[in-house]
């Protein structure tokens, strides 16, 4: 509920985030306009839910454009629900706003809705304030009970993988007024992250663990393995790294974005060897690279290796509490 709102709250709802019908077949059996929205999953499936914000000048820089924080604040939790392996079906929008001005608001529903109509999600409700620009999404959806990819199971001797390449959407937001079309295309990564939905549902049954990269490969591999208790060499040279990347940075500097760079959205997983075969066919449907970056063991810790030796590289990774 909002207090002191220019555009009144129930007129910027109507305009902005309410659709006339709700989609046949989404589940939905109430949705925007009462006090509380209604949902029905059919019997067999488990409900998922993930949600994360975004802070202006926290998660994004003051002047992003709106229809990229709409595409955003959906994507990073539609990324959450892939590396769960999981089928997104709902979400509720919470936007905080200093002022509703209707060009913004706009733009910001239609990067939103472009996202959710691609990716069949229907939003069914949220709260709308006047204060410091903040938005964020719950996103519900749905997996088959026990079959989840969770961080906690990988395994020595399984391989680690990553989708796409990782590094471009640092140094997508580092060229914020580059003009050439690699820094387009850079920006471009970092602005609209695609969430690697198809490759996160073709790997259940398949990876043994998962999960999204948001704050930068090296943190979130440690990450991984602390969960699953064990540990990973890994090789540098393996790094995917993308024409455009290599474009704007030197192979050191680019290992080095793509190690702590963050904001990537890209898959990191496991497979028992006897798995790997499966991987082509998890790259067709899900139309993105997958590659080996290492191997499980049972020490602890994520060893990164550059010509057999110890790669050491700055940990530049952003942190918010330390
Ligand atoms: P209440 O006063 O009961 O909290 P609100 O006035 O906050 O109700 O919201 C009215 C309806 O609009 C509710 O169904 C709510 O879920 C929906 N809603 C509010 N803000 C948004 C938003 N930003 N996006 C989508 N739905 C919203
Ligand atoms: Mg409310």
């Amino acid at each position: 509920v909002s207090h002191r709102a220019a555009l009144d709250e129930a007129t910027l709802i109507r305009r902005y985030f309410d659709r006339p019908r709700t989609p046949a077949g989404s589940g939905v059996r109430l949705g925007i306009g009462d006090d509380a929205a209604i949902m029905r999953l059919p019997p067999g499936w488990d409900l998922v839910a993930a949600s994360d914000m975004l802070v202006e000048g926290v998660h994004f820089p003051r002047g992003t454009p709106a229809a990229a924080l709409g595409h955003r604040v959906l994507a990073v939790n539609l990324s959450d629900l892939a590396a769960m392996g999981a089928e997104p079906l709902w979400a509720t929008l919470q936007i905080s706003l200093p002022r509703p001005r209707a060009a913004w608001l706009r733009d910001f529903s239609r990067g939103l809705r472009s996202l959710a109509s691609r990716t069949d999600v229907t939003l069914v409700g949220g709260d709308t304030v006047a204060g410091p620009l903040t938005l964020g999404v719950t996103l519900l959806g749905r997996v088959r009970p026990g079959r989840a990819v969770r961080r906690t199971g990988a395994r020595p001797g399984d391989a680690l993988f990553v989708t796409g390449t990782p590094g471009d959407a640092v140094a997508g937001r580092l060229l914020a007024r580059g003009r050439t079309a690699s820094a387009r295309r850079l920006r471009q990564r970092f602005l609209y992250p695609e969430p690697r939905l198809a490759t996160g549902r073709a790997l259940v049954g398949i990876a043994t663990a998962m999960l999204d990269v948001s704050d930068g490969l090296h943190d979130d591999v440690t990450k991984l393995l602390a969960a699953s208790g064990c540990g990973a060499d890994l090789e540098v040279e393996q790094l995917p790294l993308s024409a455009d990347l290599r474009r704007h940075a030197t192979l050191r500097r680019a290992r080095q974005l793509a190690l702590t760079g963050g904001d990537d959205y890209e898959l990191l997983f496991t497979v028992p060897a006897a798995r790997v075969s499966r991987l082509g066919r998890v790259a067709r449907l899900g139309g993105c690279n997958l590659t080996r970056l290492g191997t499980v063991t049972a020490r602890r810790g994520a060893r990164w290796h550059l010509d057999g030796l110890p790669f050491r590289f700055r940990d530049t990774t952003f942190r918010h509490f330390g």
